[in-house]
């Protein structure tokens, strides 16, 4: 390379705020941590501070900035890696102390690691008392997160959003996680980078927030985004101060776009409106209306969907963050039958019906006729103008359905006929089998004087000391009762299973 072009190369790339997206179980404390560090650290150089939500913000810690995605949920994040957005530097990792490791978290855990980005542990609510932080770096362990404390590599802080304990060290690890990265970007000519936060401002038109990655946005930039383009005419820094340029790290607030840009798209400056307009149409052609392959093990079950959008672009958003979604056991598939641009019609009805499907609408209209006809054909419509509502209600749908297809199956009854041991939540009985079969595992309904008391499990059965699988009908045998209720001499116990 001819020494001027590398000098230049040099000069071009240039250290950068990290971005910094924190992500964790539902109510492990996200928000609180973001809320905290928002107000304790954001500088107020000017009267009022954050006067309006953004999307993200950036605080000064020992005299290097460092910018947060604050959007709510983490499907803001996901819908931007799964849209092959590049966006955060550094994902910090929130796990309740009283509450450890949840389905969400190794949702996160699993978004982070395909990522592949630096991650810290925050192990939050640590002035509840009672808590553990070493729980929770063991069920780390299990993750295969080995955090510094046990000779591993992932930094990991006990915090309190409450009290603001550990605050500090996180942001100094975060720092240092920042310095040892050595996060950099190219400073120079146009911008290229993600939307975290957009809506419909009644006064202002669509607005977005954007995270500048590479290059410098400046005010009347034509901005190319999937499913948008059009031209900054305002642009404010997220203390809602107006700038005329943007270094990468920075989130902005723009004004000029066309439509609404949906979260995690990417956007480019381009020379022209033209060339805007052209990249626009290639984009919006490459998607296609195929039903996609599922992955499906044998244990799952494959729950049908129908997509409808407003535009091209937020359908394959929307698409895309729907592909990540897990249920609590990881136990079901959620196959897109169909997605299609415009409002829900018959025919969407008609093949959800057929297909037992139920249909998610964002940012589109079901009119009357439709709906009654959905009514009719008893097919579930869920709809939401904001993107993790919408995720949220499909999340709630997908939950109702695998419980609603659960049922109760009878084995059989068990009269109590004596008690040998009694523990916190466990009870030795020993009685005989009335009816059908009592089998290890199984659940267990008590009865008294034909009226139910509580629930519990058969944790184990014995005959004569010799542990069994299941007893039939007139045998008598020892069960290890599971369960909170004191059971007494006399009570029946009906066994049964939900499948
Ligand atoms: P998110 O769903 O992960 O964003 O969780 P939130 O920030 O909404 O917090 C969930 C609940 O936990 C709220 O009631 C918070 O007040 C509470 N919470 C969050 N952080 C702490 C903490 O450090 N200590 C205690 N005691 N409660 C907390």
């Amino acid at each position: 390379m001819p020494k001027n072009k590398e000098q230049k190369k040099n000069i071009d790339i240039q250290i950068r705020p990290p971005i910094v997206v924190i992500m964790g179980h539902v109510d492990h404390g996200k928000t609180s941590i973001l809320d905290y560090i928002r107000k304790t650290k954001v500088v107020e150089k000017e009267a009022g501070g954050i006067t309006q939500h953004v999307g993200a913000y950036q605080v000064l810690h020992q005299g290097k900035l460092i910018t947060f995605i604050d959007t709510p949920g983490h499907e803001a994040f996901y819908a931007m890696r799964s849209r092959g957005a590049k966006v955060a530097d550094i994902a910090i990792l929130v796990v309740a102390a009283d509450d450890g490791i949840m389905a969400q978290t190794r949702e996160a855990i699993s978004h982070i690691k395909h990522a592949g980005i630096p991650m810290i542990i925050a192990i939050n609510k640590m002035d509840k008392s009672g808590v553990d932080s070493m729980r929770v770096k063991n069920q780390l362990l299990e993750e295969q997160i080995i955090v510094e404390d046990l000779k591993g590599k992932v930094p990991s802080v006990e915090v309190s959003a409450k009290t603001g304990k550990g605050i500090d060290s996180l942001l100094e690890i975060i720092n240092l996680v920042a310095e040892v990265e050595e996060i950099k970007s190219v400073t120079q000519g146009k911008a290229k980078g993600v939307v975290v936060e957009s809506e419909l401002n009644h006064k202002r038109g669509p607005t977005a927030t954007l995270l500048v990655r590479e290059g410098t946005l400046k005010i009347n930039d034509i901005l190319v985004f999937s499913s948008t383009h059009g031209r900054i005419q305002n642009m404010e820094d997220f203390m809602g101060r107006e700038i005329t340029e943007a270094s990468p790290g920075t989130p902005v607030i723009v004004v000029g776009v066309e439509h609404v840009p949906l979260v995690g798209e990417k956007f480019k400056v381009v020379e022209s409106t033209e060339v805007a307009e052209k990249l626009l149409k290639e984009e919006q052609k490459k998607y296609s209306e195929e039903v996609e392959v599922v992955e499906v093990r044998e244990d799952m079950k494959v729950i049908n969907i129908i997509l409808k959008a407003d535009v091209q672009g937020t359908l394959e958003a929307l698409h895309e963050i729907l592909r990540g979604i897990k249920n609590e056991n990881d136990n079901m598939s959620l196959r897109i039958l169909k997605k299609s641009v415009g409002e829900i019609m018959e025919s969407d009805i008609k093949l959800a019906s057929a297909a037992n499907a139920f249909i998610a609408g964002f940012r589109t209209k079901i009119n009357q006729g439709s709906e009654n006809f959905a009514r009719q054909m008893k097919v579930d419509v869920v709809l939401s103008d904001i993107i993790y509502e919408l995720v949220e209600k499909v999340r709630a749908k997908i939950d109702e359905l695998i419980v609603t297809e659960k049922r109760d199956v009878e084995l059989g009854s068990f009269k109590v006929l004596a008690i040998f041991r009694t523990e916190k939540s466990r009870m030795i009985l020993g009685g005989k089998v009335l009816s059908g079969e009592i089998k290890r595992g199984a659940k267990l309904r008590v009865l008294r004087n034909d009226g139910l008391i509580g629930e519990g499990r058969v944790a184990q059965l014995k005959i004569k000391d010799k542990e069994i699988d299941k007893i039939d009908k007139d045998n008598e045998c020892g069960i290890l009762y599971d369960g909170p209720v004191r059971v007494q001499v006399g009570d029946i116990l009906q066994c049964y299973v939900h499948i």
